[in-house]
Parts: structure tokens; sequence; C-alpha cells
């Protein structure tokens, strides 16, 4: 395609398209960067003569390969595996990796792509990847999963390095699975490095990792309160998800004051109107972690929960929103419910949950709307602190990591304050992230030339 391709929005989004067809999540990732990065660009001539945003939209690289491994009948299984290198202008190449039906290369490229921002907003020295495979841990035994992961290493091992490109966690892959992962590289390449994050702290993890998504989600979102001279004690909090990220986010916001009143999964939402207090969080950790049972079973255990089949929690009434479960699970429809019920704040600690026309509702009413790739930053941001820790051999102590973990996230809202307000006090956080995190990785991109 022609070099004019990027000169204004809808060219730049047409070629996008073309050059991307059936991948309708990394699409919509780029535009929702791109309807930001176009008007920051119009004076840079720089940008576009360099096509930094077309290079960016692009990743370095996409590793794709096939992962064979045994089931407990003896059976041989098939699956598809990925590493999607997006850009590593300011670092290594970091980023989750995802085990779950729904993952394709869309889904892994908007993934890598979001991370690019994501990363480069935390100020720690990290480019954006991220990885993963459609096969679904649900269901298999830990000995299934444990081959699994020892398959999908023996693939993966020849393009990841501590000082290359170092994946971590995301949906369906816990301590346990980096644990195994961790085993077969070591046991591939005789080398004990920071090649992992999200380790067991037996062997090079951090203190805080796990908790980090959702705890920095809910600081994020007091630091936005706090621009209204606001907080969170006395406020309702709807929160999707019960994995890793949605229990965390859920306890910092009970210590803070607030009061959970829903948690989800792919089956439906509970809603609990006596709240979800540390106790039930407790269960709820136990019963998803650790049982993989359903969120469900909830009504069961804790009187005058209810349990909603097929939905999302967005129609209850609240005062704060927190999409913690994946991508599009708050469509523009939902949006429009939140604001009309008078939802002040929405902090995602989830990637992209909320769908395109659902960020222009937000964007409209003028709401404290937090995006994926700075609210839930915390995560890769304790990622980036255990890499430290790694190659200095050493570990820090759980207060010193929690104060570097606030300061991290109020930085990151410091950033997007500093790019994204508007007349009359009001902070466009999506576009502050977009143009803060563009910035950076794109001027270390015109230091290096083509
Ligand atoms: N998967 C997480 C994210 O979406 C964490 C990535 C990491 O720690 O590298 O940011």
């Amino acid at each position: 395609m022609a070099i004019t391709d990027h000169v204004d929005f809808n060219g730049f989004m047409e070629g996008v398209k073309r050059r991307n067809p059936y991948q309708p999540e990394f699409v919509q990732a780029v535009q929702e960067v791109a309807e930001d990065i176009f008007d920051f660009m119009e004076d840079k001539e720089e940008y576009h003569a360099q096509q930094i945003l077309r290079r960016i939209s692009e990743p370095d690289r996409v590793v794709s390969f096939r992962v064979c491994w045994e089931d407990d009948a003896g059976n041989i299984r098939v699956q598809r595996g990925w590493r999607v290198q997006n850009n590593n202008a300011i670092g290594p190449y970091k980023g989750g990796i995802r085990f779950h039906p729904s993952v394709t290369e869309s889904v892994l490229k908007f993934l890598a792509f979001e991370q690019t921002f994501k990363n480069a907003l935390t100020g720690l020295p990290m480019g954006g990847g991220k990885g993963g495979s459609n096969f679904n841990p649900k269901g298999k035994s830990v000995r299934e999963i444990m081959r699994f992961c020892q398959s999908f290493m023996t693939e993966l091992y020849r393009h990841i390095g501590a000082d290359v490109d170092v994946p971590a966690g995301d949906i369906g892959v816990g301590g346990r699975e980096i644990g195994f992962m961790f085993g077969q590289y070591k046991r591939i390449t005789n080398q004990f490095t920071g090649v992992l994050t999200g380790k067991g702290l037996e062997y090079g993890g951090s203190l805080i990792r796990p908790e980090a998504t959702g705890y920095g989600a809910v600081y994020f979102l007091a630091e936005m309160l706090a621009t209204r001279d606001d907080g969170l004690v006395g406020k309702t909090a709807v929160v999707s998800g019960s994995g890793n990220v949605a229990t965390h986010a859920a306890e910092k916001i009970t210590q803070l004051g607030g009061k959970v009143v829903t948690l989800s999964d792919s089956g439906g939402f509970i809603h609990d109107p006596d709240g979800i207090t540390q106790e039930k969080i407790d269960w709820v950790k136990a019963h998803k972690t650790h049982r993989r049972g359903r969120i469900q079973d909830y009504c069961e255990e804790f009187e005058n929960a209810s349990f909603h089949p097929g939905k999302t929690p967005w129609g209850v009434p609240c005062d704060v929103a927190l999409p913690c479960a994946t991508q599009n699970e708050l469509l523009g429809e939902d949006a429009r419910t939140l604001v009309a019920n008078g939802c002040m704040a929405v902090s995602e600690g989830a990637n992209m949950p909320t769908d395109l026309d659902g960020v222009h509702v937000f964007k409209a009413a003028r709401l404290l709307y937090a995006p994926g790739k700075a609210a839930n930053a915390g995560g890769v941001a304790v990622s980036g602190l255990e890499m430290s820790q790694n190659s200095e051999r050493r570990a820090w102590k759980e207060e010193e990591l929690q104060q570097m973990l606030k300061d991290i996230m109020a930085g990151i809202h410091e950033r997007c304050m500093t790019y994204g307000r508007q007349d009359g006090g009001y902070c466009d956080y999506v576009k502050g992230a977009n143009i803060a995190g563009f910035k950076k990785v794109a001027d270390a991109m015109l230091a290096f030339g083509v």
C-alpha cells in the first residue's frame, strides 16, 4: 500500500482493516488508540514521516507453533500456540500468556498492542508482547495441565529470554502454570534466569505479584476519585469476573471502605446486596482458584445472594464499576445503563473490556473512565519489579513493593492527566493513556532510525 495510507484517520483504519482481515479485536484496539493519536500527531511531521503509528500497529513478530500433548486417556491432542512480539523499542518484550478457548491470533495481537502502551505507561523499561493458546484448562487434570505447559514451553523457549522476551500469566495461567513452564525452560536450557514473571517465591518470584493487578486498578480508581475530592468509603462497587484480578480488586475496595455487591464468571453473575466481605472473598478465591468451581455456588454458601444466569452485572446500580473479566464484556448499552444509574467511575481490571461504542458513551458522559492499559498496569509493573529483583539476585520486602506499586499507579495517573486534561478540569484518561504511552515508544523509535 502507498505511504499515503496513514495520512488521515480513515485512510489509516482502512489499511489496518485490509491488512488484518478477520481480526476484529486487533482492529478495535488499534482504532481506539488511533482516534486519539491522529489529533496528537497533527503538528508532528516526523511521526508521520517515520510511519510510527503504522509501525507500532504492525507486530515486530508473530510466532505461531503447534503444541502436541497427551491427555490422561493416552490420546494425542493438538493445539495452536502463539507469541506475539509487538514492540521492543523501550525494553524486552513483556506480557502474559493466556490459555483459553477464545484465544486467536487476533486476540493475542490486540493484547500485545495494548501491552506496548501499558508497559510504557508504567515508566519501567518494558516492550510489549503477548502469547497463549486455545487450550482450555477447564476440566483438565493437573497432570494434563503440566504436560500441556511443558509442550508449550518446548516450542516457546527458543523465542524468549530474560533480555529478549519475558512472559507471565494471564487468563488460565497462574502461579502453578508458570512453575510448570519455568521448570521446562530450565530443563531445556540449563539456565536459571528471570525469563518468566509471576514465579513462586521460592524460585525468584516477587511478593504482591498476585495481588498487583487488582490492587493497582483500585489505587487508580482512588486517584481518579481524589481529583473530585472523593474516595471509596461508602461507595457501592460492581465488579465482574471472579479470578485473580477480580478477587483482589474486590479485596482492596473492601479494605478502602467500599462495598462490592457483584462478581461473575462465564455462567452469569451473583448479586449480594449485603456486600462481599473479606471472608466471602476468601471463599471465592478458594472455590474458584483452587477447586475451579462456579460462581453460582456462592448463593448456596451465603444467604441473600442471587444468581443471574447468562447475564453481566452492569444493570446493578452502583457508584463505581470494575470490569475484571475479559475483552468486550461491557457493551454500549451496558455503558448507557451505568451512566443512567449514576455510576461515576469505571476502572478496567481486564484488557479492553469495554467495546468502542461503550468507550464513546463513557467519554461523552465525562465519566471518570480508566482504560485497562492504565488501570490494570499494576500487574505488569510488579512483573517489571520482579525482573529487577531477579537481575539483582535479591528480593524486596512487602512494604517496599506495596509502596512502589502505589507510586507507579500514581505516576500513571499523572501521565494520563498530562495528556488527557480537558476544559473544566475533566480528564479523558483514554486519550491521556494513549498519548503518553505512544509518545514514549514513538520517541524511542525515532531515536533508532529505520
Ligand atoms: N497479563 C497481565 C497483563 O495483561 C500481566 C503481564 C505481565 O505481568 O507480564 O498486563
